[in-house]
């Protein structure tokens, strides 16, 4: 396939502000791709050249990506620089520059034939960028990108740069992909679903395009769990009391500590391997040594993946230590040094494959029970501390303990229910502390605009537009413009945290009806406090069904959450939630 022919289609995907549009384009690109680069045609699409657990590092940064453009197009570095500064986007640069090349090539009459380049080709090239490396590397690395730069188009060079840099711009989530490989190949955009839970067991869109491609349904049934490869994580619903807990997971119900640090889902190999994959599915396993070797101890002889949440802890007085603290160590570079200054334990609480066979739908207290009688417990590696009750005073009681012994509150679980790979389902319920102490909750929010600031704020944005995630309709909807709560600190740093998401137009899955000075594709997370939520007429959120949308009044930013996608963020769904509750609370409360 040639590169050309991909890169007019991702012209068309940057250009488009309606999500059934871009599911048309992507279908219509599906069909005719050949099976043998779908894979990496879809990972294209979504800005990736990799799939998160194989994430490689190409070793280019803007710097070096500036010097391969002055290279191929034979103008001087200051050139680059200063059109840069000019356009904001590498991507645009090269384009630029390659058609001036082409104008003077064509004003003196010099006949540049070049082979036009291929998908394959320029992910070849990419992968070996990527697996160059000793004396010399970076030089080589710059000679292969100017070498594709040179023969490329001035759109295709736009897009490559972009993919080097990891800045597609395009707001193409899996999901929308997904949407559209059911559309070109199962017959109908419903049968996502089927796509969906496949591709929350093997999380590789390039893996699943190729395999519905090739094989269809049939193919797509047959995927299974696979050590090595990350499982979607299973996540929680919310609830405002324990006795809604017991009348959404039933009685007698499982209650567990709700660990404050990191989740971790670890695959442990028969010959000792063992690999740590984050919630994102990334490969963290070189930041927790001293957790694989206890895993190592924990498990040996067997073949598993475990799911825990890994916490920081007082080796003094065995206490918890809270989540910024298990932070401070992931900051820090010289990990054998950290593991003493900053011990941290894991807390495991499910078993979702043994010694090769998936256990998804194993019931919960199965996999609790085999969990405990295969993990041989040791000093990094400890069971998460539950019970299981019917009683709402019990569960009260574990609550409090729980947050007495450091934790952020409570997880309820259905005792008969299956591992939902990737899903927020109602199985599993969180209780926290906040909604004990607080009349509200912080709530996660994506960042799709942002307006400048003045006064003291000159120079960087002075609010950002907020909002939640809509799952029904997989866009983004606004929320509420968040300036407080911000050190002066992180204002600096906002425009450039956010400049590797700007876009010039509204992007296709975000609905908003307030127009920022600058927007964003969604995809940075923050926490944000607030004093409640009221409705509201000029938001979004939750207003197809209510009339007016849902704003939060009074909202502070409490910390960015880097660990969440823009998918994982609160959903409209539960906002609207949060809303009627305290209703009902304001209600009683009168
Ligand atoms: P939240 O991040 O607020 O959506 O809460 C869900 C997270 O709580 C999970 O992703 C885990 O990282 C964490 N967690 C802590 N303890 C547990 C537990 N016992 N079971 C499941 N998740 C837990």
């Amino acid at each position: 396939m040639k590169f050309r022919e991909l890169a007019k289609i991702l012209d068309a995907l940057e250009r488009t502000s309606s999500r059934l549009q871009m599911i048309a384009i992507l279908k219509g690109l599906f069909l005719k791709t050949p099976p043998e680069v779908i894979d990496k045609v879809a990972l294209i699409i979504t800005g990736k050249l990799y799939p998160e657990f194989r994430e490689k590092d190409l070793g280019i940064g803007e710097k070096l990506t500036m010097r391969a453009i002055s290279e191929a197009y034979n103008v001087p570095l200051s050139v680059v620089e200063s059109l840069y500064k000019k356009l904001g986007d590498l991507g645009r640069v090269a384009e630029e520059l390659c058609k001036r090349r082409k104008r003077q090539a064509s004003s003196f009459i010099i006949d540049v034939i070049e082979e036009p380049l291929t998908v394959d080709e320029v992910r070849k090239t990419l992968d070996k960028i990527a697996d160059i490396s000793g004396e010399g590397a970076i030089e080589k690395k710059i000679r292969l990108l100017a070498g594709l730069l040179s023969r490329a188009e001035p759109n295709e060079a736009k897009h490559i740069v972009r993919l080097v840099l990891r800045r597609m711009r395009l707001g193409v989530a899996e999901s929308t992909v997904l949407e559209a490989l059911a559309d070109a190949f199962l017959g109908a955009r419903e049968y996502k679903e089927l796509l969906e839970r496949a591709y929350y067991v093997y999380p590789d869109i390039g893996y699943i395009a190729k395999v519905v491609a090739t094989e269809g349904r049939e193919g797509i049934m047959k995927i299974r769990p696979q050590l090595g490869i990350p499982i979607k994580m299973m996540l929680a619903h919310r609830a405002q009391d324990l006795k809604e807990i017991f009348l959404k997971v039933g009685r007698p119900a499982a209650f567990e500590y709700k660990y404050d640090g990191e989740r971790a889902q670890i695959h442990v190999f028969k010959d000792g391997t063992v690999k740590i994959f984050s919630r994102h599915l990334e490969d963290i396993t070189a930041q927790y040594p001293d957790i694989v070797e206890g895993i190592r101890k924990a498990l040996e002889g067997h073949e598993a993946i475990v799911e825990g949440e890994i916490v920081a802890y007082d080796p003094d007085t065995d206490e918890l230590r809270p989540f910024q603290e298990l932070m401070r160590r992931k900051r820090k570079y010289e990990i054998e040094r950290v593991i003493e200054e900053i011990p941290v334990r894991i807390y495991l609480f499910d078993l979702i494959y043994l010694d090769g066979e998936p256990l998804l739908d194993t019931p919960y207290n199965k996999r609790r029970e085999l969990l405990e009688n295969t993990v041989k417990p040791n000093e990094r590696v400890t069971f998460a501390e539950r019970i299981v009750t019917d009683d709402v005073k019990e569960a009260e009681n574990f609550f409090h303990k729980s947050i007495a012994d450091g934790c952020e509150g409570i997880m309820a679980k259905k005792l008969d229910s299956p591992y939902q790979a990737g899903v927020r389902g109602r199985l599993w319920i969180k209780y926290k502390r906040d909604y004990h102490y607080e009349l509200s909750d912080t709530v996660d929010l994506v960042v799709v605009g942002a307006f400048m600031g003045r006064g003291r704020r000159a120079g960087t944005y002075g609010a950002l537009l907020m909002a939640a995630y809509d799952k029904e309709t997989d866009t983004f909807k606004t929320v509420c413009k968040l300036g407080s709560g911000f050190t002066d600190e992180d204002l600096q740093k906002l425009p450039k945290m956010l400049e590797p998401y700007k876009v010039d137009h509204k992007p296709a899955r975000v609905e908003s009806e307030l127009v920022p000075d600058v927007r964003f594709l969604p995809a940075v997370v923050a926490e944000v406090a607030a004093a409640e939520i009221t409705r509201s007429p000029i938001h979004t959120c939750y207003r197809e069904k209510l009339g007016t949308g849902l704003a939060l009044r009074f909202p502070r930013f409490v910390r960015r959450r880097e660990d969440k996608g823009p998918e994982d963020a609160t959903t409209c769904e539960e906002l609207y939630q949060m809303f009627l509750s305290q209703r009902k609370k304001k209600i009683i409360e009168s």
